[in-house]
Order: C-alpha cells, then structure tokens, then sequence
C-alpha cells in the first residue's frame, strides 16, 4: 500500500445538476473544490513569488509536462515538483502531447469563440511547416526543421511524469484539430484509448516500482470534439478503466462547452475528480461547476494582467486606459488581494507598467515594470481563485443558481 493514497470525497451536491463541491486529497495537500488551479508552465508562476502563493489562497499548480520533461531528473532529485517549486502544495503535470502535438499535427488546436477564429487557426495550420506527425507508436516529432525526428510515447510522458512525481499526472491523449473531420475525430478517438491503456499499464507498472514514492493519481483525457457519441464513447470507455480522475479536453467552439460536459459527465464515474483543461473565463468556470467539473486551470490570468488587464466583478478593465492616469482607487476598491490592500493606486501601477513616471534608468524601468506585473498577476489570480471560493461556498449554502446569475449578471453587464 502506498503512502497517502489519492482520493476524492463529494461535500454537496446542487440539486438538479451534475455540480458538486468536494475535497481531493492528495500526499502533498488537499485541494478543496471547486478549484482554480495556478499555472506555472515551468514549475513556477511568472510573477507570482512563493510568499504570495498560499496568501491569495492558491491551492494547486498545474506544469507543462513537456517543458518539465528536460529538468525531470532534476526535480526528481529535489523532492519531486511541490518541493521543486517551492510552491509545496499539490501539483499537476499535463502529459506533454499538447506541446508536442503544437509542433505540427495540431497546429491552431485552441477552444475558439467564434468561427472567425476558426478560421484564422486553420489558415495558421496550412501555412506553417508540420515538424509533427501522429503514428499508433505515439507522435513524431522536431523543434526545429534541421532536427533529427525524436518519437514521444505513452510510455514515455509516464516515464517522465512518475520522475517530476506531480500529484495528479496525465494519460498521453491525442488531441484533434478544430477544422479535422469527424472521421478523423473518430480515429483520433480510438487510438488516444489505446494511448490510454498504455499509459495506465506503465503507470501501474512504475507506481509498483517506485513504492517509496507518494502516490500519483493518473487522469485520462476526454476527446471526441463536438459530437456527443464520441463524446460518450469516450467517458463510457475510459470510465470504465481504472483511472484516478478525468480530464476534459478537446478544441471546439466556446458554445458547445456546457453540451459536451454534461455529455461525459454524466457517464463518467461520479466518485472521481474531473479536470477542465484550460479554460477559466468567469463564464467557462460556472458551466464547468454546474457540469460537474471540479478543477480549471488556464493562463488567461495571468497572461492578461501581464498586459494591463484587471479583472473585477463590475467587469474587466484596461488599466494601460488614459482615464487611469489620475485614478487614485485601488484596482478594486474592497478587493483583498496582497496588491490593493498594499495601497498601490490604479494610477501608480499604470505608471510602474508604462514606464512614464520621469526619467528612469533602463534597469529602473526594467524593475517597475516587474513590480507591475507582479502586482497586476497577483490581483488577477486571486480574483479567480475568490470566485471558486464563492461558487464552492454557494454550493454548500445550496445557492449555487441564485449566486450565479447574480454574479454574472454584475460581471457582464
Ligand atoms: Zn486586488
């Protein structure tokens, strides 16, 4: 047996729904959902220093796999990734076939709001060179056109995964391009099941191996795009397999979103945690709660704040705006977030991010626009994380609907 199993326990339900707050332990922590989970594409949040983590009320991290792949034996000497990135709270690794499958195959495989966008991602796909190719062995793949062809596998992602040693780690899953047929979906759908049998025995088969390590749950990765059989197909097949927990992926159209949860959801085992991969607008997080997904992650954020934008629950705002220049609010007036109960005004930080506070040195303007963005990402993130908060506590007060329309309303009027 090993030591700290991973687990899940629902708290609450919301009636009528597949929605439910919860607790997943883990060896390194629990996570209390629902959940925002911080990304930290190289096992550390930009802008985001350790002292602040635990103080916005951060729970989890999630990291790219892939990167993470080079420094894997690195982290492993350290203590596996909580301890590695100082955060030292439950970690998540994705299992690197997003970032491999970038280099070619998938090219333009986003979540897309509009068929514009579309559009644009698959003329983006037809003008740039493939450096990845999908095989039944696992994908194909180069960084650089002059590169020797490297083959990534099931296999592989949980080699590398079991060494980094994240809590919940990710089956190696195959996902599909916005503009691919349903035949090719169906096809794609098939062998990410094989992927994930593999991924599962290797997984057991390390887990047996490494018996002083703390345990590793392993997610499987939903696919099936927007048709609802192959959605099912999936959350039947791979809920029937002994997986941890279930993430759910795939690139489609932001409408369909709430569709293809309830779609799996549904049939996936209720007793196991599901993560929703990469989305996390206010809007995404609701339909994702109701539909009974119990983690988000996504870089909107942080990337966001990076540029000047400020969430708040009266709607986001661009603090890079003139009307800013002179304004002396924090950049929410009650927000309790380390950055305005710091006291630094909306017009100081617009200073520290454009770099116009007088005459300034290149390391100075270099410094202020670090403290900006600092300052920006630490409001942002925890903006979101209060969000879960409040959906998870309107859960347990059986208000989740109520809150909701409230909420949004505010948000988006
Ligand atoms: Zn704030």
């Amino acid at each position: 047996m090993k030591q700290n199993q991973f687990s899940f326990e629902i708290t609450t339900k919301i009636p009528d729904a597949l929605g439910r707050a919860g607790i997943i332990h883990t060896p390194h922590g629990d996570i209390h959902t629902p959940a925002f989970v911080v990304v930290g594409t190289y096992a550390k949040v930009r802008f985001l220093p350790s002292s602040k983590f635990h103080r916005i009320n951060a729970q989890a991290m999630i990291s790219n796999g892939f990167h993470l792949s080079k420094f894997a034996d690195e982290i492993e000497k350290a203590g596996g990734l909580s301890k590695y990135s100082l955060y030292n709270c439950p970690t998540i690794t994705d299992s690197g076939g997003f970032q491999v499958m970038s280099f070619g195959s998938g090219l333009g495989k986003v979540v897309s709001m509009d068929k514009r966008n579309i559009a644009r991602e698959q003329f983006k796909t037809e003008n740039k060179k493939r450096l990845a190719r999908v095989s039944e062995e696992g994908v194909y793949f180069k960084t650089k056109d002059t590169d020797p062809e490297k083959l990534f596998t099931p296999e592989y992602s949980m080699k590398f995964q079991h060494k980094i040693g994240a809590d919940i780690i990710m089956s190696f899953d195959e996902l599909t391009n916005i503009g691919d047929s349903r035949e090719y979906n169906e096809e794609a759908l098939n062998r990410t099941y094989r992927w994930a049998e593999r991924c599962l025995d290797e997984h057991q088969k390390l887990t047996h191996e490494r018996i002083d390590k703390p345990y590793q749950g392993l997610y499987a990765v939903l696919q099936g795009a927007h048709y609802q059989d192959l959605r099912e197909k999936a959350a039947r097949d791979l809920g029937a397999m002994n997986f941890d927990g279930y993430g759910l992926g795939g690139a489609f159209e932001k409408e369909h979103l709430s569709d293809i949860l309830f779609w799996c959801n549904r049939i996936l085992p209720e007793s196991k945690p599901r993560h929703l991969l990469g989305l996390s607008k206010p809007d995404d997080i609701f339909v994702g709660v109701e539909n009974g997904c119990d983690t988000f992650d996504c870089v909107a954020p942080t990337r966001e704040a990076r540029h000047g934008k400020i969430y708040t629950p009266d709607g986001d705002i661009n603090l890079r705006n003139a009307k800013f220049a002179d304004d002396p609010s924090p950049l929410f007036e009650g927000c309790q977030c380390p950055t305005c109960k710091s006291n630094y005004s909306r017009e100081e930080i617009r200073k520290l991010l454009k770099n116009n506070g007088g005459l300034k040195t290149a390391k100075q303007i270099e410094e202020d626009k670090q403290l900006a963005m600092e300052l920006l990402t630490t409001h942002n993130v925890y903006f979101i994380i209060k969000l879960t908060q409040q959906i998870r506590q309107s859960i347990h007060d059986q208000n989740f609907f109520n809150f909701r329309d409230k909420w949004l309303k505010r948000y988006y009027s």
